[in-house]
């Protein structure tokens, strides 16, 4: 994994990103590599590395961070459908060491994935 964390300089604004949602607890913006029409990260403020060091105290969290997919989902006109994925760790193919969910849509997306 990268050993710079990309994603918070993104939060603190000292890199840009096409953002698409913003609040206290996390922020959304278009990856810079879409894998899809609509390719949308959705990233928690707080430092949280990868999916397995989430724990009981982010369950507020973690639910936010759905409603927000669900939001946007909309907003983006995803009615068709979408994928939220989350990769953790080197075989997952995660490549930025902070909390990520990816949403994807826009077009049919094949299973399983590679
Ligand atoms: P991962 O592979 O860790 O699940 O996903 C990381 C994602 O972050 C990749 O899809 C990659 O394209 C995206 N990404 C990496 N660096 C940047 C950046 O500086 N800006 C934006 N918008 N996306 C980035």
């Amino acid at each position: 994994m990268l050993a710079d964390n990309i994603f918070l300089k993104i939060i603190n604004k000292q890199i840009p990103a096409k953002i698409a949602y913003e609040d206290d607890a996390c922020l959304a913006f278009h990856d810079v590599n879409q894998q899809a029409p609509v390719h949308v990260l959705i990233i928690p403020k707080q430092i949280i590395r990868t999916h397995d060091e989430v724990g009981t105290g982010d369950k507020e969290l973690m639910g936010h961070l759905h409603l927000v997919a669900v939001r946007l989902a909309k907003e983006l006109g995803l009615g068709d459908g979408y994928r939220l994925v989350i990769n953790c760790k080197e075989d997952g193919g995660q490549s930025v060491p902070h909390l990520h969910m990816h949403l994807l849509g826009g077009r049919p997306l094949a299973w399983p994935p590679g």
